[in-house]
Order: C-alpha cells, then structure tokens, then sequence
C-alpha cells in the first residue's frame, strides 16, 4: 500500500497544507492499492505564486535553453519505461498494449516541442509591422484520469516550448502515475518554479485555478460538463482557454469499403483505452444494405477481442477506471435497451469470471437511430452504436448530427472519395482509411468537443500572445 503525501511547488517536494486523503482503488480488483494527501486552495495559491516568479526569468530564456529542458525531460522519462507501464496498467488498468502506445506519445510530445522550436518563428513580419509572440504567462493544466501522463506530456512540453510557467492538477486518481513523471520532471533539473503540480480535487484546486488571476491561460481536458464550469471562471478574469472535450465520433462506413478489413479497425476506434477514450468511434455509420455483412464481421471480431486481465499482452479491453464508471455504463446499456435498440452483442453484467474488477462486456448495439441517447451521450466505455444509411449525403448529414466534433473516421477503398467525404465533416480531426497520431496536425474540437486546438504550430500559438510594433 503506498501513500503519496507529496506534492511539487517550486522545485522541491513538500507536504500539502490540505489534510484529507482519497483512498487509490485497483480497477481490476477493486482492492485499496493506497491514498493521496490531497492539496487545498492555499497549496495551488503557493504553487500559483512560485510559477509567476519563475516566469520572469523563464519567459527571456533562450530557444537552445529551452531545447535542452525537453531533451533533459524526456531523457529521464526513457530511462523509467518499464514503471511508466506498470504504474498505467496498475492505477487505471490500461491495457498493457494501450499503456505502452500511450507511454510512446509521452515521448512524441516532446520531440514535437523540439522540432516547433528548431521551425517556429517567433518574430513575424505583418503587413508594415514586427509582431512578437511572446509567452503567455503561468498557465493552469487540468487533466482528466485517462492518459493522465500523456496529457502531463503534451501540455507541458508546449508550455516549456513557448516559455510559459505551469501549474499541473492532475486526477486525485492518477496519484501514483502522476508522483512517477514528478520524479522524472524534478531529476530532469529544470530551474525551479517552471512546473509545480497540486494533486486535489477538482471543485478545491481545479477551481483556485479557473479563478486565480494570476493564471494567464488554462489548458484543461475532460468532460465537457466541467469544460464549461471552467470557461465560466476564466472569462471574469479573461484567461485564455484551451478545452480538449467529449465526443461522440463518428465512423462513416462508405458501401466501396472492404469490411473485412475496416471491421476490425472499427472495433479498435471504438474500444481503444477500453473505451475510454474522448475520440473513440462510437458511432458506426452503415449502408443499409451491407447491414448483414457488418453484423456477421461484428460478432466474429468481437468473439476474438480478449476481456480481462490489463496486464496480459493480449487483451484489448480492461476494466473501466472506477465503480462509478462501471455503473454509469451499465446505465447506458440500460437507456438503450429502453430506448428500443436492439444488443448485437455483449449487454448488462460483468463478463463471466472478471465479478472482481470494473469490467464491462464491450457491447454493439444495432436498430440505434441517431436521436437517441446512446447515439448523442458521451458514454465512455466500450459501447458501440450501429446507425445504417442510405446516401453518402444521409451519412454525412448524420455524422455532423451531434453537438459534438472532436473526431471523424471515413473509410472507403477509393481514397480521393474519402477525401471528398472527410472535408464536409464538422470534427477537428478525421482520421481517412485507419488509425493514427500526428502530433505536429492540431488536434481539437468543433463545437461543444472545446475551444482551440492543441498540437504543432496552432497549439504552440494558443500559449503565446502577439504583440505588434507598428513604427
Ligand atoms: P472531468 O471533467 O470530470 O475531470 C477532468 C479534470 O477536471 C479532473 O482533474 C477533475 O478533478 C477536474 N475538475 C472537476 N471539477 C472541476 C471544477 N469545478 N473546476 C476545475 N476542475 C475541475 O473528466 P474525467 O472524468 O476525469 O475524464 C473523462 C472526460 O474527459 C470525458 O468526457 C472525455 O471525453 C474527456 N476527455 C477529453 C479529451 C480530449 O482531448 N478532448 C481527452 C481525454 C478525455
């Protein structure tokens, strides 16, 4: 059992002014594995202020200097590989294959913020004036328990990358992944006060930083709910806002697609981080008339798609993070059973032999039209929703029936009609012909899915404020 009693304000470790603790839960056994002393609002004050005076000094350092930071960070997450793994797999039962893809794009962050920083230019001429980008200031990073330190990674590193300070409230359920990159970050030797990170609950420190108006910016992801509470604080101090949100993507089939090839890859859009992932592709856009060949490639996928044990190399999907999470799903399965769609496969109830742990059986639903809540509702867990077409325009009108757009997926075997059909979908990102990452494209939401983006040269902007001399 492990306590984590630390927090990390201006380069040290120290013991939390706050004085309650929140109990760490195995998702895969629902066993204590420790507790974490939680900060309070004086704690984020303290970790605000250290971040503010380091600015001054950070803000002038050079592009080699802060080149040399990334380096030195991610040389010290290299060598802890195996834990990183380990610490995912154990706290928030990510697969052993998702945990070591998103230990990965830890690593990609930071060669992105490099290769922005040998590329960007900072001065910009503009029409008869110079115009410099100049940091932001200290910015708040909020980030929700799923790929806690892959988000950590990528928010950070762009923060370092533009010159701004940071303060990190990560999930109080990522405790133990969080203490491993605090470790990481402190032996990287930075100077002090450029990063600072409160665990705490979100309403005690999240809200100190929605609201302190000494943050310049707030990057936060996770549900769109709080996105909003937190947009709502920020405005009366006018803090500038980055929110990655929910979504509801979705996964337009078109009739030219081999589905024996796009099938598979559906189900890895759909239950990729057990479904807990923000641009799963839970909506699964059908021609009505390839309906029986789907349901039949369906139900042979998912017959081979291993439930169970995250640890184990072949399992594709884990337990969900919390109880809580747990029942929120088998609440969903509920409302679509009671909304009149119809289960294809898995259903309520925990997969026969996992009783122990949070597991969900991934479940597909099929007779789902695209006005019920199981088709609109973020539902986070492996449930997918099978919607048929007609036209290619009734896909796309479908599609862009949500008010979310975060993410899209089209597949075709004719790549330039995909092309077609991806430039007339409202999402920040559609993914053509598979899965994947570029973490130098931005990455964000259309509509309720956030505000701004995130990644390559719009995400690096989004911490820098231009200032224009007009001579
Ligand atoms: P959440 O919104 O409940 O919590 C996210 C963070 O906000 C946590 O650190 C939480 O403590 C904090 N918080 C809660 N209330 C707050 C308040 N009043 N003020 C300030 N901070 C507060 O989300 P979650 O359950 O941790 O994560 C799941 C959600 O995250 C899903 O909706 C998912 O779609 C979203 N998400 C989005 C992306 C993206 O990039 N768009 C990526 C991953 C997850």
């Amino acid at each position: 059992m492990k306590t984590i009693d630390k927090i990390y304000i201006n380069g040290e470790f120290i013991t939390p002014e706050g004085s309650e603790y929140f109990d760490l839960i195995s998702p895969t056994t629902n066993e204590k594995l420790g507790k974490v002393l939680l900060g309070n609002k004086k704690d984020t004050q303290n970790a605000i202020a250290a971040a503010k005076t380091a600015f001054k000094t950070f803000s002038k350092t050079t592009i080699s200097e802060r080149i040399q930071y990334l380096k030195n960070i991610k040389a010290s997450i290299e060598k802890r590989k195996e834990e990183f793994i380990a610490v995912m797999i154990k706290e928030y039962g990510g697969t052993l294959q998702f945990s070591t893809i998103s230990y990965d794009y830890m690593l990609m962050s930071f060669d992105a913020a490099i290769n922005l920083l040998n590329t960007y230019n900072f001065t910009k001429i503009m029409g008869e004036s110079e115009v410099q980008m100049t940091p932001l200031g200290v910015v708040g990073i909020i980030i929700p328990w799923n790929s806690s330190n892959g988000f950590i990674c990528s928010k950070l590193s762009t923060a370092i990358a533009a010159g701004c300070t940071v303060v990190i409230k990560p999930s109080e359920m990522s405790a133990q992944q969080t203490q491993l990159i605090t470790e990481c970050l402190h032996e990287a030797g930075l100077p002090k006060g450029i990063f600072n990170i409160v665990n705490g609950l979100g309403e005690i420190v999240g809200a100190e930083i929605s609201r302190n108006p000494d943050i310049a910016k707030i990057s936060f992801t996770g549900s769109t709910n709080v996105g909003k509470i937190i947009a709502k604080e920020a405005a009366e101090t006018m803090k500038r806002v980055t929110l990655e949100l929910g979504g509801k993507s979705p996964n337009i089939i078109l009739d030219d697609a081999d589905l024996e090839q796009v099938i598979p890859l559906a189900i890895i859009a759909a239950y990729m981080n057990s479904g807990q992932a923000c641009i799963a592709g839970t909506r699964l856009l059908i021609p009505e008339n390839r309906l029986e060949e789907a349901k039949e490639l369906l139900k042979k996928t998912l017959s081979d798609t291993i439930v169970g044990d995250p640890e184990n190399k072949t399992t594709a999907v884990g337990p969900m993070v919390s109880a809580k999470q747990y029942e929120r799903i088998q609440n969903y399965i509920q409302i679509g059973i009671n909304e009149g769609a119809e289960i294809l496969i898995g259903g309520l109830g925990k997969p026969a032999g996992l009783e122990k742990g949070n597991f969900v059986k991934p479940t597909v639903f099929i007779n789902v039209n695209n006005q019920m809540r199981i088709a609109r509702e973020e539902i986070f867990g492996p449930v997918l929703s099978v919607i048929t077409y007609k036209t290619e325009e009734e896909a796309i009108e479908i599609a862009n029936d949500t008010t979310y757009g975060l993410q899209a997926y089209v597949n075709s075997s004719d790549e330039k009609r995909a092309h077609k059909v991806a430039s007339q979908i409202n999402a920040g990102r559609v993914q053509i012909n598979g899965i994947g990452h570029d973490p130098m494209a931005p990455f964000g939401g259309f509509k309720q899915s956030g505000i701004g983006r995130e990644f390559g040269t719009i995400g690096l902007e989004a911490y820098l404020e231009p200032r224009a001399l007009i001579r």
